[in-house]
């Protein structure tokens, strides 16, 4: 499988319901060469209507979180979603409708064989990293499965609603940085503030 060809048929996707109210398919963001992964749970409505995740309010919380470690989709990261058509409503994306979206992911995964992947809240870590995975508890925590770091963050949207929970997401922040000096060379050598 290519990019293109994953990209094609995503965008042809029919899998699940949510093909009938989406305006567009938000394939996902950042180089193709990247050595992060960052994985949001689905597109809300400015994501919908633009095809490009994380463009809304959270979106700009989420460029200003990266840009504190020197990460930006135009350079080094790369963002996707579980799901890659909005749930109506922006309601949790269904169990059904992860699992048939699931294997767009995992293609991404495959082809861009990131180093990192940072999972943006409840959702997107409990399909990652394990079902019961606690955000309140576990985010910063550092999973490693076959070779590859995985951690989550709270989500944007939730550091929006309740931003006594930002001084943890900087301290996260800051030990993502760590962490890519040490397993991401070619992100640490191209990024300012790493
Ligand atoms: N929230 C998400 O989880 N993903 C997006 O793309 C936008 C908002
Ligand atoms: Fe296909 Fe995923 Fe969109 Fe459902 S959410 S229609 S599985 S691309």
């Amino acid at each position: 499988m290519t990019w293109e060809a994953l990209e094609e048929a995503c965008r042809a996707c029919q899998k699940c319901p949510l093909s009938a109210t989406r305006h567009n398919v938000v394939f996902g963001v950042g180089p193709r060469t990247a050595e992060i992964l960052l994985v949001g749970e689905g597109p809300g409505e400015n994501e919908d209507l633009q095809g490009e995740p994380f463009v809304g309010r959270a979106g700009k919380l989420l460029d200003d979180m990266l840009e504190i470690i020197g990460l930006s989709r135009a350079k080094n990261v790369f963002i996707a979603n579980i799901v890659k058509c909005r749930p109506p409503g922006n309601r949790d994306p269904e169990p059904s409708e992860q699992a048939a979206c699931i294997g767009y992911l995992e293609e991404q995964i495959a082809l861009l064989k990131p180093k990192l992947v940072i999972c943006l809240g409840r959702i997107a870590a409990g399909v990652l990293i394990r079902p019961d995975y606690r955000i309140t508890r576990e985010h910063g925590q550092w999973t490693i499965r076959d070779g590859v770091r995985y951690t989550a963050l709270y989500h944007p949207a939730a550091l929006l609603r309740d931003p006594r929970k930002k001084p943890e997401t900087f301290e996260d922040l800051m030990r993502i940085r760590e962490t890519i000096r040490e397993v991401c060379p070619a992100t640490a050598a191209g990024a300012d503030f790493l």
